[in-house]
C-alpha cells in the first residue's frame, strides 16, 4: 500500500507516490497556476495525481490516504483560512480534493508536514517530542508531542515565528513588533546588515555586492562571516542570541527530545550551529543538564512530499 503526498508551494506543485517507509516510488511537478485560483490549483493537482497513478500503475485501491501540505492555515477537514501566497480565504480544499479524488485527504501546514518528514525518516526520527523550526526567509516550524503532530484546537498552531522575544526596529508582517522571526530568519539578516553597513563600509559585505545593498543576501553574509568580517559576525552573533532565547523557551515549555533547525539558513549550520549550542545554555531553565539536543534537519527539498504523506499515515493510524 502506498500514500501520496502533495507538496503544495506558491511558485510549484509537487506529487509523488510514498511507501509505508517513507520512501518516495516516483514523483511528478508542474507550476502552480497561482492566477487561476482556488478551483484551477486544485484542478491541477489532480491533473497531477493522475498522471503520477497512471506512469506508476497505481490503483486507487492500492493509495491509503493522499497529504497535502499548504502554505497557510488550515483545519482537520482540509478547510483552509487563509494562504496568503495563493491568495485563498476559507476554501473547503481537503473536502473537494477528496470528492474529485474519491481518497482519503489529510491536510496541514507545510512547515509542519516538512517537521513529519523529520520526525519520521529524518533527524527527530524515534524521538518522542520534537520541534522543527524552517528558517528561511520567514521563519516556520512544526511540533510534535507524545509521537503526535500538534496543531492546536484551530489549526493555528504552530506559528513558532510569532512568539515575541524583544523589540525590534521594524515590525513583523503579522503586524506585531518583536516576533523571534524579525531576528533570526534570512530577511531579519539582511535587514540588520544594511543597517550596520550604513556606517561600515569596509565590510567585506559591502565591497562583495560592490556596493548595492539590495544584493545582499543570507549567504552572502554567512560567507563573510566565515571569513571572519566583523559586521557578518555581528550580524549573525544577533540572529544567534535571539534564536537561543526563542530555541530556550521552546525547550522550557515542551522538553523536547531533539529540536531540529531545516530551511535554507541550516544549510550555513557550520557558521552558527555550535555557538548556537552554548547560547542556549544560557535561557534554559535546568542549566546543568543539557537535555535538548539541537541539530540541523535532514531533508531539503523531499520534506514536503514525504512529510506530507507520511502526514496522512500517521493521521489514519491514530
Ligand atoms: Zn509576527
Amino acid at each position: 500500500m502506498y500514500y501520496i503526498g502533495v507538496d503544495l508551494g506558491g511558485t510549484s506543485i509537487k506529487v509523488g507516490l510514498v511507501t509505508e517507509s517513507g520512501s518516495i516510488i516516483k514523483k511528478n511537478s508542474g507550476a502552480t497556476p497561482v492566477e487561476k485560483g482556488y478551483e484551477g490549483v486544485t484542478n491541477k493537482i489532480i491533473e497531477l495525481i493522475h498522471n503520477l497513478m497512471e506512469t506508476t500503475e497505481v490503483k486507487k485501491e492500492d493509495i491509503k490516504a493522499v497529504g497535502v501540505g499548504v502554505p497557510g492555515v488550515a483545519n482537520e477537514e482540509g478547510f483552509i483560512y487563509f494562504a496568503t501566497n495563493l491568495f485563498w480565504k476559507n476554501v473547503p480544499f481537503g473536502e473537494k480534493l477528496q470528492e474529485v479524488t474519491g481518497m482519503k485527504v489529510y491536510v496541514e501546514n507545510d512547515a509542519t508536514v516538512a517537521a513529519v518528514a523529520e520526525y519520521t525518516n529524518g533527524a527527530t526520527a524515534g524521538t518522542k517530542n520534537s520541534i522543527f523550526f524552517t528558517l528561511g526567509t520567514g521563519l516556520g516550524g512544526g511540533i510534535i508531542i507524545n509521537n503526535q503532530v500538534f496543531s492546536g484546537s484551530h489549526g493555528i498552531g504552530t506559528e513558532v515565528g510569532h512568539v515575541i522575544v524583544g523589540d525590534n526596529f521594524y515590525d513583523c508582517t503579522c503586524g506585531s513588533n518583536g516576533c523571534l522571526e524579525t531576528f533570526v530568519s534570512a530577511t531579519a539578516l539582511i535587514k540588520h546588515c544594511k543597517s550596520l553597513l550604513q556606517d561600515n563600509k569596509e565590510s567585506m559585505i559591502y565591497h562583495r555586492v560592490e556596493g548595492d545593498l539590495e544584493a545582499i543576501n543570507a549567504r552572502i553574509i554567512f560567507d563573510c562571516a566565515r571569513e571572519g568580517d566583523s559586521i557578518a559576525i555581528k550580524t549573525v552573533n544577533r540572529m544567534i542570541h535571539y534564536l537561543a532565547i526563542g530555541i530556550g523557551n521552546f525547550i522550557n515549555i515542551f522538553d523536547p527530545d531533539v529540536i531540529a533547525i531545516g530551511g535554507g539558513i541550516s544549510e550555513s549550520g557550520d557558521v552558527f550551529l555550535e555557538d548556537l549550542k552554548e547560547e542556549v545554555k544560557k535561557y534554559i531553565y535546568v542549566k546543568s543538564m543539557n537535555i535538548t539536543e539541537i541539530k540541523l534537519a535532514q531533508f531539503k527539498n523531499d520534506a514536503g512530499i514525504i512529510g506530507s504523506a507520511m502526514y496522512a499515515k500517521l493521521q489514519l493510524i491514530r
